[in-house]
């Protein structure tokens, strides 16, 4: 179960959770318009630090919203985490468009919010996750043709009502489909599938998020000259995969072992997933210094 930490970094300050209050004419809470970034700190220093705040400033061009300065979001992500006396943690940044003086007029907008929360991490979900999780499919469509396809905005219902099918179905998580039925992306988490040797997951531009663990990933394959493509993955290509597995900051690199009933290969994470996953781990601790990274659970 998450805790509630003591401490968020509201609109500047360090607050006590339970007094860190929004306004009911806030656009985020209204229309839920804002972006975010989720981080994981390892040791007291976010990985990728500067790729979330570029995705952020990104986000932020993409809906008009201004982003703070990245030095000020360094100093309050380090604050939080200082605060609530976490040095590993799941670090997330929200901006909002703050209260508007006229409604569904965004040129009447005020200060934007900002809230920073540090939680912290589930380690005994990390080590079993190492072992392999199960997910399941989605009947909702990760949509290409949608016009905020691939920013990261606050407007979440369609992974949170995908997420909420996986806990139903007593899975990890969802694979959502796009419009022709080929997978595209999990809940929260980009989908990656190992056929004869060769690294798939589908491009950028498919609706999917440009996943900053995707990225990493994509850029260790590339150097270890593992043969990769970018493309969608039709649903009997699952059922065919020797891997499949999962990325994502909190997840980082998550092997799938069953997709509903039928287990991937013989059931177990696969070589080139552990190999990745480790391989992650190794770019976590050059970038972040952090001491131990874990490593794969059968490497
Ligand atoms: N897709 C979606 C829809 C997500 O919410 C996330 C998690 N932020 C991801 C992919 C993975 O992105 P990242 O590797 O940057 O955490």
């Amino acid at each position: 179960m998450t805790v509630i930490e003591p401490y968020v970094h509201w609109n500047g300050r360090v607050t006590p959770t339970e007094e860190a209050r929004v306004s009911v004419l806030d656009t985020g809470y209204l229309y839920g318009d804002g972006i975010y970034e989720t981080m994981r700190a390892y040791g007291g220093s976010a990985f990728a630090l500067d790729r979330h705040l570029a995705r952020l400033r990104r986000s932020g061009d993409a809906i008009g919203l201004r982003t703070l300065n990245e030095g000020d979001l360094r100093v309050r992500v380090t604050e939080v985490m200082e605060a609530n006396g976490l040095a590993d943690a799941v670090l997330r940044i929200t901006l909002t468009r703050g209260q508007l003086e006229k409604r569904l007029d965004l040129s009447t907008c005020g200060e934007p919010s900002v809230l920073i929360t540090a939680y912290p991490i589930d380690s005994a979900a990390d080590t079993a996750r190492r072992q392999g999780i199960r997910v399941v499919h989605s009947r909702f469509l990760r949509l290409t043709e949608f016009s905020l396809a691939g920013i990261k905005t606050t407007n979440y219902q369609v992974s949170l009502f995908a997420r909420n099918e996986a806990r139903e179905a007593g899975a990890d998580e969802v694979l959502l489909a796009n419009e022709t039925g080929d997978i595209v992306e999990g809940a929260a988490s980009n989908v990656f599938l190992v056929t004869e040797g060769e690294l798939l997951t589908p491009p950028l531009g498919t609706g999917i998020l440009g996943g900053i663990t995707r990225e990493t990933v994509l850029e260790i394959a590339e150097r270890e000259g593992i043969p990769t493509r970018e493309k969608t993955l039709p649903k009997d290509l699952l059922a065919r995969a020797d891997e499949l597995f999962l990325t994502g900051t909190t997840v980082q690199v998550a092997p799938v072992v069953c997709v509903g009933d039928s287990p991937v290969a013989d059931g177990r994470p696969g070589s080139i997933t552990r190999s990745l996953h480790d391989l992650y781990m190794d770019a976590v601790h050059a970038d972040t210094g952090a001491a131990s990274a874990a490593r794969s659970a059968s490497s």
